[in-house]
């Protein structure tokens, strides 16, 4: 979160612009909170220059119940495929094959997950109801830095990204996009708002079994506010949605975001000691996962990390080793402050 953000929210947090009420004591329905919806809803739709043919719906339920959400919202036609990358792509593979066919249209496990196959190379099924890709892989840190061109492949299917964890860190090319879906809590906010951006005519093709609260077309219709949608959150999401802007947009924030990733991988490529195992085509910006050559030595490198407030460097259990998310809020320095101690480390340990 951006130090700003807080600030401002502890500011208000007992009284908002002097409505007499904080934001958590507001009725969903009121004018205060359908102008604090109204100004992020438009933020958010000028940041990530969503065309107009799309709709912006503020959910719950994280992107693992989106897992579950878009193929009962898009899998009529029965067959969904699925590009499989990472822990997260498997598990929304895993997760749709409760509601229609899940179909493996490439699956980079072989390669532990550190590349990404070419496009031209998926096997795509005649004719799925849309195609599944991670656009980053939060745990195997693979990002795609440029989205399939399905129509060129010749499939007319829509493409679904789950962009949770890179969402707003950079612009998205929307003439290949149907869907996207992201949790808030890496990049956009508190955790408790699920952001969708769906296009028009995708709305209206939910399977009958689909919760009403969950219908994209139903969500669409009442502004995301068919039920009581997670206030606060969004409330938080709108002031960041406002840093962003001040920051120069989704242009400043990817040349940011770049300059922040080329500056750790240096070090680690440079180094005898670290090691990141991923195609360099394919690194992610936002999530630096890294192993020190001597396992012996990861405690070690996390108590000395630890005692510089470098916080949370362990990788995730499922990989081991560490990782280093450099997501919007993390400015130069902090990494600067990362590739320092690293380089100490090293020399220390060498
Ligand atoms: C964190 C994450 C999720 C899980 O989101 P929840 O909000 O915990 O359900 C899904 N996909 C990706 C890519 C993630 O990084």
């Amino acid at each position: 979160m951006p130090d700003e953000v807080l600030h401002q929210a502890a500011a208000e947090m007992l009284d908002w612009h002097g409505s007499g009420m904080g934001v958590m004591e507001m009725s969903h329905r009121g004018k205060e909170f359908g102008q604090i919806y109204a100004e992020a809803e438009a933020d958010l739709r000028e940041l990530l220059a969503v065309p107009a043919h799309f709709k912006l719906l503020f959910m719950q339920g994280g992107g693992l119940a989106e897992n579950a959400i878009v193929p009962m919202n898009l899998s009529r036609a029965g067959t969904a495929d699925f590009v499989v990358t990472g822990s997260w792509s498997q598990k929304s593979a895993q997760e749709a094959a409760k509601y229609c066919t899940a179909h493996e249209a490439a699956n980079t496990h072989d390669s532990g997950h550190t590349t990404l196959a070419d496009p031209a190379t998926w096997q795509l099924s005649a004719k799925p109801a849309y195609v599944h890709l991670c656009s980053n892989e939060t745990i195997h840190g693979v990002e795609v830095h440029e989205l399939p061109d399905l129509k060129a492949l010749g499939c007319e299917a829509p493409l679904v990204i789950d962009f949770s964890s890179h969402v707003a860190s950079r612009p998205v090319d929307w003439s290949r996009v149907g869907l996207a879906f992201g949790g808030a809590q890496k990049n956009l906010g508190p955790a408790g708002l699920t952001l969708v951006v769906v296009r028009d005519d995708l709305l209206d093709q939910a399977l009958p079994l689909c919760p009403s609260a969950f219908t994209y077309k139903t969500v669409a219709a009442n502004q995301s506010m068919y039920n009581t949608p997670p206030t606060y959150a969004i409330y938080i999401a709108g002031l960041v949605f406002k840093w962003l802007k001040a920051q120069g947009g989704m242009t400043a924030m990817e040349a940011r975001n770049k300059a922040k990733a080329e500056l750790l991988y240096a070090a680690i490529d440079a180094s005898s000691l670290y090691q990141n195992r991923v195609a360099k085509n394919c690194r992610s910006r936002m999530n630096v996962p890294f192993y020190l050559r001597q396992e012996s030595l990861n405690e070690a490198f996390l108590e000395g990390a630890r005692a510089r407030q470098l916080l949370q460097l362990k990788g995730h259990k499922s990989v081991g080793g560490m990782r280093a998310s450099l997501y919007n809020a993390m400015p130069l320095e902090g990494v600067q402050a990362l590739v320092t101690y690293m380089r100490d480390f090293e020399a220390q340990h060498l």
